[in-house]
């Protein structure tokens, strides 16, 4: 493989050309009556809801998810999460409690402080940090149920400070919810849930609708349709990023056990046939048996076949010359999920420049950070590490700066802001410096 084709592989194209597959391209023809693009399905939908408000998302819900939901019942109500509760059973609440527990003490260390700070003649500058008021968090809920996703969205917002936590999420086709899901967002910290799934969510958080709220920022991950309808919204609210298909990709040695790099290959396929599953070693013998274990493991997974087609698409076994090439590519990748089964892992991490979140050794399998080790697993994916960070505490803060002159210090400045005003020709700037000159000594 040349270096050009290596890039081919491990780069991943832009969200706006994604292949949609059989069925999505079907369900399109059905509910738009012609065939579109992704892109074109949620421009079509998030102008709908932009104009109609509830009534193009309830529209959608029942054309789309099949959900025939009134306006009435488009709100979890509080009867629903206490029944939820009584069908989870007491060992996953308490999992459900425990992961709560371990992702607030991490975001905890986060949390940035406000502070100022002491210049020349007394005048003080400073930084307060501001939780935002409201936001919406996306729980994605078409291939699978994440209560996981709830946790790690709706902690670092509620550690954050952020009053009002609303959550979408789309419903079954009887317009129920996920009980651990419902029992998740309790526990979380969410304030508010509408059962509203795909792009017609993002625009009726960002939007605001009668019943959904405008929010100021809308995280979480989702399938293309929620991604290419945050990136269209974004501008009336702020997002957190453009998250993909799940990624994972091992830089393993000799030393490393097949059977372990292969659950973890599998742990990424089974989510999505668009996720993506890399091993990148330098030992062949590792690669060849590795190849071999995949197919044993795969044979006993419910999810087989969305884990086969995944593997199919983007799963790749590369054989490097030396460990540190595979780091080399590791960073060209910039992946999801990256982990390093080496003798010695730790001496590999000066090495990472691009990647979601790193996970060193042969206990830190990366389904321990999906769930319950506490740092989050909304991360960037499809190249975008490069310049996105893990979802954080931050995500939900905003910054304000603080000036403070005295009046000395004032005086001190004074000559060169009146400069630097002129400069720019700029003299109501350069008179409100002006004025103060007579007060100024
Ligand atoms: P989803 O909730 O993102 O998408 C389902 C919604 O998409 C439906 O409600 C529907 O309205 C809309 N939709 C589906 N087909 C459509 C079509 N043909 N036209 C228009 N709209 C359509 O759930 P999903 O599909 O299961 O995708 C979840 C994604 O999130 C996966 O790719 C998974 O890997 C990813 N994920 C990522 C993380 C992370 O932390 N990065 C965590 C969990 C899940």
């Amino acid at each position: 493989m040349t270096a050009a084709e290596l890039k081919k592989v491990l780069v991943k194209p832009s969200f706006d050309h994604v292949t949609l597959g059989e069925g999505a391209k079907q369900r399109i023809r059905q509910v738009f009556g012609k065939e579109l693009t992704a892109a074109q399905v949620v421009d079509t939908i998030v102008a709908a809801v932009r104009e109609h408000g509830d009534e193009a998302v309830i529209q959608y819900t029942r054309e789309i998810d099949g959900a025939d939901i009134t306006a009435a019942a488009l709100e979890v109500r509080d009867e629903e999460i206490a029944a939820a509760y009584t069908l989870v059973d007491s060992e996953t609440l308490a999992a459900i409690r425990q992961a709560a527990a371990n992702v607030r003490r991490f975001h905890e260390e986060q949390l940035p402080r406000s502070w100022f700070t002491e210049r020349e003649h007394g005048s003080l500058l400073g930084q307060k940090c501001i939780p935002l008021e409201r936001v919406g968090i996306y729980v994605p809920g078409g291939t699978a149920t994440y209560p996981s996703s709830v946790i790690m969205n709706a902690v670092p917002a509620s550690v954050a400070g952020v009053k009002e936590i609303i959550m979408v999420v789309p419903p079954a086709k009887d317009g129920s919810v996920n009980p651990y899901v419902l029992t998740a967002a309790r526990e979380a910290g969410v304030t508010r849930i509408f059962k509203i799934g795909g792009a017609q969510a993002i625009a009726a958080l960002a939007f605001g609708t009668g019943l959904v709220p405008k929010v100021d920022k809308i995280t979480g991950p989702g399938n293309i349709f929620v991604t290419l309808a945050k990136k269209a919204v974004y501008g009336y609210c702020d997002i957190d990023m453009l998250a993909g298909p799940s990624e994972i990709l091992i830089v393993a040695d000799q030393t490393a056990d097949k059977r372990y790099i292969a659950a973890d290959m599998l742990s990424q396929a089974e989510h999505d046939v668009l996720a993506s599953s890399i091993l990148i070693t330098d030992s062949a013998e590792l690669a060849a048996a590795v190849e071999t274990e995949l197919a044993v493991q795969l044979e006993q997974l419910p999810r087989k076949e969305i884990a086969e087609q995944a593997l199919q698409r983007n799963g790749l076994i590369l054989v490097t010359e030396s460990i540190l090439e595979a780091m080399e590519l590791a960073n060209l990748s910039a992946p999801e999920h990256l982990e390093i089964l080496t003798a010695e892992p730790f001496g590999l991490l000066p090495y990472v420049k691009h990647a979601g979140a790193v996970f060193l050794g042969p206990w830190s399998p990366e389904p321990l950070g999906d769930y319950l080790a506490g740092p989050n697993h909304v991360l960037p994916t499809g190249g975008t590490a490069r310049f996105y960070s893990v979802l954080n505490v931050e995500t939900f803060m905003k910054k304000t700066s603080i000036i403070a002159y005295s009046q000395q210090a004032l005086q001190a400045a004074s000559q060169q802001v009146i400069r630097l005003a002129e400069a720019e020709g700029l003299e109501a700037h350069a008179n409100a410096i002006r004025v103060r000159r007579d007060r100024l000594c």
